[in-house]
């Protein structure tokens, strides 16, 4: 039996089902042909983070940022650099909070940067702050390995 993992497409929102084994292959969506697991950090509106939620098996990281915040600017560069060395363990995705701000007060955020990994749907851990990327990484490692 193949063991399939269900996963939210970043560019067309469609719903992909991956062979777990096939994870790291560069998977593409059944619909468009966007990579299902990209290496950069992918942006998402509410709706869209509703979605990955409902649906991904694949860990998700979310940077809640806006541009006017100059931490979160800095922050970005490292938060690329570990989502390059987390693929295709964990998905990166940024969510700007000034364009989104539904998602603030739905998640309670007082201040950002904030990351937020949820996995199956669910929020794991959540840590405010701007980090850099070796700090970024051995936090979501901690976090997964339950
Ligand atoms: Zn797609």
């Amino acid at each position: 039996m193949t063991d399939l993992t269900h996963l939210t497409c970043p560019s067309c929102q469609a719903k992909n089902r991956i062979p777990a084994a096939k994870l790291g292959a560069r998977p593409s969506c059944g619909v468009c042909k966007a990579q299902l697991m990209p290496d950069t950090p992918f942006e998402l509106d509410e709706a869209q983070l509703n979605k990955h939620l409902k649906n991904d098996e694949v860990p998700l990281l979310v940077d809640f940022w806006a541009p006017w915040c100059g931490p979160c600017r800095m922050m970005a560069p490292q938060f690329a650099d570990a989502a390059k060395q987390m693929s295709p363990k964990v998905r990166f995705a940024k969510l700007d909070t000034e364009q989104h701000q539904a998602v603030g007060s739905r998640y309670q955020i007082r201040g950002i940067p904030l990351i937020i990994l949820f996995d199956h749907g669910r929020e794991v851990a959540r840590q405010p702050g701007a980090m850099d990327a070796r700090s970024i990484v051995s936090w979501v490692s901690q976090h997964l390995k339950r």
